[in-house]
């Protein structure tokens, strides 16, 4: 007899690593929390319905992806009925505010969920076909403020504060606008123009797109294809008055609140059903599947399966991907501490205890050192122990200015107590 194996696609977790998926889905609850997220558990199989209508019939995911069966009927008051495994989870908390009535309150929701989804795709590094997101929905009725570019922005700034206490250094967040429900048929109108004579010099699945939906080609990966993409018309050239005022808001409340980031035109993401603002969080480290996290904006998505108007915001990310890359990371860096907190001389050595205790606590891994080691036997210590030294001499302790040194890229820098723990995170 063959041994039975694991599905291709999918695999088990097995220990230790269940504890880095456990320290990823139980940072991410404590994040969520903070900002007033509540869990909802929809269920892993839905009418088939519900995502051709919600995610969109010409998507990758609904025209080849999805694990789909005909259900058949177990007695007469039953219909056989076609069910789909969920391959992505916002089309089911939609399905569930609007069954459960949860607009009815005239306050906004805000539901995350974590847990598995399934795609029938080509199995590689960081793509699996029972995979696993951790993801979050803002919505409500409009008299509730959910179309304010403000809640865009807490969810980016949420989702940047998140990657952080998870440790993971070195993304990047991209960000665009794809207008509203009306500005969308004067873009994909110009694009289906400009696409009349171009397309049929790309590839198969651009040839089809161009026909049937434009806005996918910009999604197209094919590298042959992307000089042809990149002279295609801009959508920001398409946004009216009020989606390109929308925009400028995400932005500049990023901006105010510090978090950095980059705006790509061609950013259209691989579901019908986003208006205004997409997002995605990528991660060099990850290869070709760098994306470690996608959302946006679905003004017209209730509207769309049936509900009332209902305006949102939301994202998924990819925790295998997050488990990823904290494990690349790890190796990267082996077994080094956050940083070396190394008084200098022995009088600054309480001061150098209480500060370690201020950074542990923020979470950090902290060598303390002594204040008794001359200071290049500190830098010795704390290079093969840390990533980073923090010297504290009596100076350090006077002004609050602190010299933290990085040893992998050679810097010191001056940095003031208060904003010590964001640069020992930092990289
Ligand atoms: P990609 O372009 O990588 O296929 P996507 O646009 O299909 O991503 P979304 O549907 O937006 O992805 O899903 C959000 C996140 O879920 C992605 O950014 C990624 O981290 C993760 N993800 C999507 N599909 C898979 C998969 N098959 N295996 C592992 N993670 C996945
Ligand atoms: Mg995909």
């Amino acid at each position: 007899m063959s041994t039975l194996k694991a599905v291709r696609g999918t695999r088990d977790l097995l220990p230790p690593e269940t504890g880095l998926w456990n320290f990823v889905e139980e940072t991410a609850r404590r994040v969520f929390a903070r900002y007033n997220f509540w869990e909802i558990r929809t269920p892993i199989f839905e009418e088939t319905q519900l995502f051709t209508r919600g995610v969109g019939e010409e998507t990758d995911i609904v025209s080849k992806e999805m694990y789909t069966w005909e259900d058949r009927a177990r007695a007469q008051s039953e219909k056989s009925q076609s069910l789909t495994l969920r391959p992505e989870n916002t089309a089911g908390v939609v399905r569930a505010y609007i069954e459960h009535k949860l607009g009815e309150t005239g306050l906004l929701q805000k539901l995350y969920y974590i847990g598995p989804q399934f795609r029938r795709e080509r199995p590689q590094k960081g793509r699996y076909r029972q995979f696993y997101q951790i993801g979050a929905e803002v919505i409500g009725p409009p008299s509730a403020g959910s179309e304010s570019p403000l809640r865009d922005a807490e969810v980016l700034e949420m989702l940047a504060t998140l990657l952080d206490e998870l440790g993971i250094h070195g993304w990047k967040l991209v960000l665009n606008s794809v207008g509203s429900s009306s500005d969308r048929p004067r873009y994909v109108a110009a694009l289906r123009e400009a696409l009349q004579d171009k397309a049929l010099q790309m590839c198969v699945d651009c040839q089809r797109r161009a026909e049937t939906n434009p806005l996918r080609v910009l999604d197209c990966k094919v590298p042959e294809d992307q000089p042809i993409i990149e002279s295609l018309p801009k959508i920001a050239d398409y946004l009216d008055e009020d989606s390109r005022a929308h925009f400028a808001a995400v932005c500049a409340a990023l901006d105010a609140c510090g978090v950095k980031y980059e705006v790509n035109p061609r950013l259209v993401r691989g579901l019908d059903y986003y208006t205004r603002t997409t997002f995605e969080f990528t991660h060099g480290g990850l290869g070709a599947q760098n994306a470690l996290l996608g959302g946006g904006r679905y003004d017209g998505l209730s509207e769309v399966i049936g509900g009332p108007k209902a305006p949102g915001i939301g994202f998924a990310m990819g925790e295998d991907r997050l488990v990823l890359t904290l494990q690349a990371q790890a190796a990267q860096h082996g077994k080094l501490a956050d940083a070396y907190v190394a008084p200098v001389g022995e009088a600054q050595n309480a001061a150098a205890l209480d500060l370690a205790r201020e950074l542990r606590r923020a979470g950090l891994q902290v060598e303390l050192g002594d204040g008794s080691f001359r200071v290049k036997k500190s830098f010795e210590i704390g290079n093969k122990l840390a990533r980073k030294i923090v010297l504290l001499g009596e100076d350090e302790v006077k002004s609050g200015i602190l010299t933290v040194k990085d040893f992998a890229k050679g810097e010191q820098v001056k940095v003031a107590r208060a904003e010590l723990v964001t640069v020992l995170r930092q990289g």
